[in-house]
């Protein structure tokens, strides 16, 4: 059986000039954990042109979405940023990633942090019943410059509290915090600025981040992971991976070349 699996583009959306979602096929022997990646991208010359991809849709729907940057000369988004309907999109069948709830110890609340497209893989797990099932409170940070950039995440978010099945979970344990750099919000400032200052805490009224109590995912820039790590460290939150769940986790959104 091949690693790679040929899927259809079913349907395309654009949010910015930067940003854009798309859900395809799924073929039914795919599996995965919500939180995990996998590579996808198109046929170029003959050959496949992949890259890694977070799965937005939770792992019990039929379909597939994923949330994708444009990068103007990027190899892979140059051209995926023109799919449509119909057409093929290669995805490959091993899904992995650390940003799993295996990873995590009990606790009591759950932060998601992530910046752009970081956003991306939790997404997949604000949609997973089980996130509610281990977490009393689950806090959804999306770091972004620009209002226009918070869109896909502020609907899917919102369709939320409708949902058949976790409706009132989300209602009562979802608490979504998104935060702007670069123009006027409500919420104003980047991450790693929110949590030193205490700001973030004070203004979804939680504790100040601890150890006791709190778990962390994380995702989003390799700078902004550095700097996230350095302070989750600082305040003595243990590393987790496959095989040993920590107190956080974390997945760079992208790789600098
Ligand atoms: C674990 C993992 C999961 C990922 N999940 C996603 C995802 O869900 N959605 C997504 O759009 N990308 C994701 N990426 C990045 C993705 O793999 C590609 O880098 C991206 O699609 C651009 O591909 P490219 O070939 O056009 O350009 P590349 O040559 O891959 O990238 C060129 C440059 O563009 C910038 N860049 C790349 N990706 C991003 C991004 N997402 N946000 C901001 N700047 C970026 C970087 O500076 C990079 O050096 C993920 C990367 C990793 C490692």
């Amino acid at each position: 059986m091949s690693n790679l699996m040929e899927e259809r583009v079913l349907s395309v959306r654009h949010w910015t000039d930067r940003l854009f979602s798309f859900t395809t096929t799924r073929d039914p022997s795919f599996r995965f954990r919500n939180g995990e990646f996998t590579m996808i991208g198109l046929k170029v010359d003959g050959r496949p042109l992949l890259r890694a991809y977070s799965v937005v849709s939770p792992n019990y729907e039929d379909t597939l979405e994923f949330f994708s940057i444009k990068v103007p000369d990027g190899p892979l988004t140059s051209r995926l940023q023109h799919v449509m309907e119909g057409d093929p999109i290669i995805i490959g069948r091993k899904a992995t990633g650390t940003l799993v709830l295996d990873n995590l110890k009990p606790g009591r609340t759950l932060y998601l942090l992530g910046t752009g497209t970081g956003l991306a893989p939790f997404l997949a797990l604000i949609r997973d019943p089980e996130t509610y099932e281990r977490f009393e409170k689950i806090v959804l940070v999306h770091g972004c410059r620009e209002v226009a950039e918070l869109a896909y995440g502020e609907e899917i978010v919102s369709g939320l509290t409708s949902h058949e099945l976790l409706g009132e979970e989300v209602s009562a344990k979802l608490i979504y915090y998104p935060t702007v750099t670069r123009e006027p919000f409500r919420n104003r400032g980047r991450i790693t600025d929110l949590i030193e200052s205490g700001k973030l805490f004070e203004d979804v009224g939680l504790p100040m981040l601890d150890k006791a109590t709190d778990r962390v995912m994380l995702c989003g820039s390799p700078e902004m992971m550095v700097q996230l790590r350095h302070m989750m460290e600082a305040r003595g939150f243990e590393e987790g991976s496959n095989g040993e769940a920590g107190d956080f986790v974390l997945e760079k959104a992208f790789a600098e070349r």
